[in-house]
């Protein structure tokens, strides 16, 4: 579309996610809440909604829920109720879902996102509240029947509502990866957009530039993955301003992304809309968090990523880049953190693990916590680097991948058994620097004439001759004496 008519516009977005909250069982019952088990195995009678069953809270999902909110700096409401939003879902046999409506667990706060031009933008929240899943709807491919799995029915979600605060399909995708990346150091999801256990609706709406109103919003759905929501809401966007060149009116209404065809097709408009009828439950007692209890909940979080970030460069002297990269999942940082009890080189040991364990858990789809070195060998190796015995090359390609089949290893000792300490010997290196400086005695003129960058060719050759073991500094000072 012309960059003249973009212009004219201002999208304005608003996030519903649902983030399903690892607890062993289910927010109001006893059923596992295990994603993945055979169809129908974890329904009780009060998932059935069997007359006279009553709902219990998870005391659990509430401290999940709280621990999202005090990561993303909301107020949590020390008393809540819950409600019945009614509706006629065939896979909620209740007829309503139990949510929270008019007093969520945790009220405003903000996540802080980094926007494509590397400015830090806060998003701010309207709410967190609790609620229950629904259970599955499986349509066959050529079949009139619709098969049910009631396992997910019951399973507590926790909805983190945005304020219409976001303008750009990047910052949205920004702020899910940042949800996403708190709920993983939280353990309190594991953040799976393909399977469902993340989900996202996205409200999109286009206003004139200087327009103070807001204009008529679209919900998008069925988006299962972060680059899912980025092509959806930008399709929408396109849409929407389509719709007002041609002099029509967006109308209020729900549309279903198809990721096949990268468009998004109405699913029901607001007319259809239902009115929930909401009511507090009166099965479930309203719900209060103490002081203390809420005191013991914030002295279980761990150190969230903006914090260690923080620390990391300001403590440790690392870029932002660096502290961004080692923060992005708990387990790296904590490796990292581990190596840097047993060094003081916290760039080499960024850059250790920035380069070839990263490279290595990637390459082989191993998990941090799996990875077989320990950190207190990693700060061996930069020991040994920074000692001058062994360069960082023959490090990362010939002594790492020994480590990582004999872990049990000491460093020193593979290192020497592989015959890798450097040469920084005078006498042994001397031999061939002369044997190089006689076998290019044209570039040793080029050289004497005046072409300093000849020393990077010479070192070169010095170091293949050497099978990679001559202490560069050795090398250089020697070259640079005898080229004189
Ligand atoms: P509803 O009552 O239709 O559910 P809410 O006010 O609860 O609407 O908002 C639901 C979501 O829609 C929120 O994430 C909010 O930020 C977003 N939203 C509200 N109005 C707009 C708008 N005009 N354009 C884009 N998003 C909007
Ligand atoms: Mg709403």
């Amino acid at each position: 579309m012309d960059g003249f008519i973009l212009n004219k516009y201002t999208p304005v977005i608003g996030l519903e996610v649902h983030v399903q909250l690892s607890t062993l069982s289910k927010i109001f019952a006893a059923d596992s809440a295990m994603f993945g088990d055979a169809p129908n195995s974890n329904v009780s009678v009060i998932t059935l909604a069997h007359p006279g069953t009553l709902p219990k809270l998870n005391k659990k999902a509430v401290e999940f829920a709280i621990k999202m909110g005090l990561a993303c700096n909301s107020e949590i409401s020390r008393w809540q109720i819950f409600d019945r939003k009614n509706y006629f879902y065939p896979d909620l046999p209740k007829g309503y879902q139990i949510t929270q409506d008019k007093t969520p667990i945790c009220k405003g706060g903000y996540v802080t996102i980094k926007t494509s031009s590397g400015e830090k933008l806060n998003i701010v929240l309207n709410r967190i509240h609790l609620e229950e899943d629904a259970g599955k709807s499986i349509h066959l491919e050529n079949e009139v029947d619709t098969l049910i799995d009631l396992n997910r029915a019951g399973v507590a979600l926790i909805e983190i509502v945005t304020e219409p605060v976001i303008h750009t399909s990047e910052d949205a995708s920004a702020f899910l990866a940042e949800v996403r990346k708190l709920a993983r150091y939280l353990e309190i999801c594991d953040g799976n957009m393909e399977e469902g256990s993340m989900r996202c609706d996205a409200n999109v709406s286009i206003k004139l530039k200087d327009a103070s109103e807001l204009g008529k919003k679209v919900e998008v759905k069925n988006m299962n993955s972060l680059r899912n929501v980025q092509r959806a809401i930008d399709r929408e966007i396109i849409r929407q301003i389509e719709l007002l060149e041609k002099g029509e009116k967006v109308i209020s209404e729900t549309r279903t992304f198809d990721a096949n065809t990268g468009l998004t097709h109405s699913m029901r408009t607001k007319e259809e809309l239902n009115d929930y009828r909401y009511f507090p439950d009166p099965d479930l007692s309203p719900l209060k968090i103490s002081d203390s209890w809420l005191e013991s909940i914030k002295s279980s979080m761990p150190a969230l990523p903006a914090q260690r970030s923080e620390r990391y460069i300001n403590e440790l002297g690392l870029s932002e880049y660096d502290a961004s990269v080692l923060t992005e999942t708990k387990e790296i940082a904590n490796y990292f953190e581990e190596v840097c009890l047993h060094t003081k080189n916290f760039k080499a040991a960024s850059n250790w693990i920035m380069g070839p364990i990263k490279s290595f858990l990637n390459e082989n789809g191993v998990e941090a916590e799996q990875f077989s070195i320990k950190p207190a060998t990693i700060a061996d190796i930069i020991g040994l680097i920074d000692e001058g015995k062994i360069n960082f090359s023959i490090a990362s390609k010939q002594l790492f991948p020994a480590l990582l089949a004999n872990s049990d290893k000491k460093v020193v000792e593979l290192a020497k058994h592989l015959n890798l300490i450097q040469d920084s010997n005078v006498d042994s290196l001397s031999p061939i620097v002369d044997e190089v400086i006689a076998a290019f005695p044209e570039k040793v003129t080029e050289y004497k004439k005046g072409k300093k960058a000849l020393l990077a060719m010479f070192m070169g050759e010095v170091m293949k001759r050497s099978k990679g073991k001559a202490d560069p500094k050795v090398i250089n000072e020697l070259l640079f004496k005898k080229l004189q």
